[in-house]
């Protein structure tokens, strides 16, 4: 499935994040916290990654030609992925193969990334980096980010973890100081962001006033199939829609 992530000022698609779904005959649609852990045990990851990468690389292709945009698609990798040396040059490959421009193409790691792993996981980064990808840490501010780490990892996003957004509606002033703090930090540090799980206005209208650069949510979209964010694209092909249509 994609999930729309839209521009905060003016509440464009800007791009999409690629969440897998197992269609399973007996458990129809599986999602990803049920098998994930168990691939990544079992290193399947790194094969249905790479499968994953690729289908994502050429629905982005479709969605760019069919509708004239420059949209950017985001695909999240595994730590177990991380840990094949060979991960920049076969995601080199599928660049190339289907013709895609790396520019466009924005790769997720969570932050709860090992810590004893730092050497290894750096200089992965910065060989996928170095392919004209863009590296965005997913669910920012619930994990191990050190500053050290902030300030030598090749990174260009943060994605403000959904708990903290949810803390906007709870009313939690705490939530707001950290998600307040994450938006200043990310400025200041050259770094953009996002926020997750954007369900309701008063969210989406407090990251908007803060100065938070892009959202994701139901809010705004859920996951869908390639199909109907193609139906959405088209209903109004003179601007992209916003939340309410
Ligand atoms: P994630 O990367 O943090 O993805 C965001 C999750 O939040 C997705 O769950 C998405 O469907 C859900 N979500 C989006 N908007 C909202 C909202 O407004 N409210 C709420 N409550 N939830 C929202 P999903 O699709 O079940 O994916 C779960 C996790 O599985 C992902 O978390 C990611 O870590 C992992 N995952 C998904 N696809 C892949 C993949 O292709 N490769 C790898 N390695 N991991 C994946
Ligand atoms: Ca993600
Ligand atoms: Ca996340």
């Amino acid at each position: 499935h994609y999930q729309p992530q839209v521009k905060a000022d003016t509440q464009k698609i800007t791009g999409f994040e690629a969440l897998l779904r197992w269609n399973n005959k007996k458990y129809r649609l599986v999602t990803p916290d049920v098998f994930i852990p168990m691939a990544e045990q079992t290193r399947l990851i790194r094969s249905i990654g790479l499968w994953v990468f690729q289908t994502a690389c050429e629905q982005l292709k479709v969605f760019q030609d069919r509708f004239h945009e420059d949209f950017s698609m985001s695909i999240n990798l595994s730590i177990e992925q991380l840990r094949d040396d060979d991960i920049a040059n076969k995601i080199n490959n599928i660049l190339r193969d289907t013709g895609t421009n790396a520019a466009n193409i924005q790769i997720e790691i969570t932050e709860s990334i090992a810590f004893d792993e730092d050497t290894v996981i750096l200089q992965r980064l910065e060989e996928l980096k170095k392919l004209g990808v863009s590296i965005a840490i997913d669910d920012f501010g619930t994990g191990f980010s050190s500053f050290d780490r902030l300030r030598t990892f090749p990174i260009d996003l943060l994605k403000i973890d959904i708990c903290f957004v949810h803390g906007i509606s709870s009313g939690s002033q705490k939530d707001r100081a950290i998600i307040k703090s994450i938006i200043q930090l990310a400025k200041n540090l050259g770094m953009e962001t996002l926020a997750e799980g954007v369900e309701t206005r008063d969210q989406f209208l407090y990251l908007q006033e803060i100065g938070c650069n892009y959202m994701q949510g139901y809010y705004f979209y859920k996951p869908m199939p390639a199909k109907e964010i193609a139906s959405l694209l088209q209903a109004k092909p003179e601007e992209t829609p916003g939340p309410g249509d």
